[in-house]
């Protein structure tokens, strides 16, 4: 296994958690498969260890997550900020999942720039920053923070309480970070961990469907229509991407994570090192980020999207209008790939 180089922190964890009755369990904002799964992997851990635990999303997550254990439980912040408060407030630990800067929490961020509560930072994302939490393991070569979420349990001494049902939830984690082992997925630790996870007894078959292959109907239609008819070419960035507006989104009955991975499949094509997807939402648009070889897509976002994110996985967001984003998006491409000679 690997050594995760942490190991004053990983006695900070088992002990706190050993000691603490009350936890709370934070993931980022927009819930993916990663904060989700490594959030209710751990919650679900926490309650079979006879701890009160409770996973709080700043918002709502996707429905392709909703059948992971606990999901009914998960508390949204910004439809119960009053009950979110108070169960921090009672909390002897917060363990923040999957991010490692306060502004990815978006709504909770004001909170807990002024909250005391002790609180450890479990995630992957390279360059963490200090305030996020006094106590971080912070390991970017991990595959995601499920990969590292279950070496953290298992080097704490708390392997014997992971069930089932939160194994499942770490698979699906690893699964949808690495889309499914594509990606970020070079390392054997990672392999040795889905081999353990699939010796608890996991119903793989039945995650991958419930992940990757039970779409709504609307949602294959507005990935044929983003790929057939809204999907545009740079050749000299080597670029691909995709702009959706909110009318176009509207047509195709959009859900939260209907466009989830349209941004890879801008990727797939011969020749493309950076591809980019946006979305306009109510009040800003939602960029992300891809690429291969050498591109970093994580500092191109944080240039020039107000973002981050791993080396090859990025997002950010605009808040411009859609079309200036997308003029934004052309204009400073060009810049930084003239500039470090991509
Ligand atoms: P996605 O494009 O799937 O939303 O995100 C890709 C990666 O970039 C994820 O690791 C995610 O945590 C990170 N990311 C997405 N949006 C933002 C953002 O607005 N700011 C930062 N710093 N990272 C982001
Ligand atoms: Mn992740």
């Amino acid at each position: 296994m690997m050594d995760i180089k942490h190991q004053s922190q990983i006695d900070f964890f088992k002990s706190y958690v050993n000691n603490t009755q009350k936890l709370v369990i934070v993931p980022h904002n927009n819930p993916d498969g990663d904060a989700l799964g490594s959030s209710l992997g751990l919650c679900n851990t926490l309650k079979n260890m006879g701890k009160e635990a409770v996973v709080i999303s700043p918002n709502e997550f996707p429905d392709f997550l909703n059948w992971m254990h606990g999901v009914n439980d998960v508390l949204i912040y910004d439809k119960n900020v009053k009950k979110a408060q108070q169960l921090i407030s009672e909390a002897g630990l917060v363990i923040f999942l999957d991010f490692n800067a306060l502004s990815r929490i978006k709504c909770m961020e004001a909170f807990f720039k002024e909250d005391t509560t002790p609180r450890i930072m479990i995630d992957h994302h390279p360059y963490p920053e200090n305030e996020t939490a006094a106590v971080q393991i912070s390991v970017p070569e991990a595959s995601s923070t499920c990969e590292l979420l279950f070496q953290v349990l298992i080097e704490s001494g708390f392997e014997t309480s992971i069930t089932k049902e939160a194994a499942e939830c770490i698979y699906a984690g690893i699964m949808t970070d690495t889309g499914s082992l594509n990606y970020n997925s070079s390392r054997p630790d990672t392999y040795l961990i889905v081999a353990k996870l699939l010796g608890m007894g996991i119903d793989k078959e039945h995650i991958h469907h419930m992940i990757f292959h039970n779409n709504s109907f609307d949602r294959m239609r507005l990935l044929g229509y983003a790929l057939g008819t809204k999907m545009e070419r740079l050749p000299k960035q080597k670029a691909a991407f995709i702009a959706l507006g909110q009318d176009e989104l509207k047509r195709f009955n959009f859900k939260p994570g209907d466009t989830e991975g349209f941004v890879n499949q801008a990727l797939w094509i011969e020749g493309v090192q950076v591809s980019a997807m946006f979305t306009e939402k109510n009040n800003l648009v939602k960029a992300s980020f891809r690429s291969r070889n050498g591109f970093p897509a994580n500092r191109f976002s944080e240039t020039y999207f107000n973002g981050g994110g791993h080396f090859n996985a990025a997002g950010g967001e605009s808040k411009l209008s859609l079309s200036d984003t997308i003029e934004r998006f052309k204009t400073t491409l060009k810049e930084f790939c003239d500039e470090h000679g991509f």
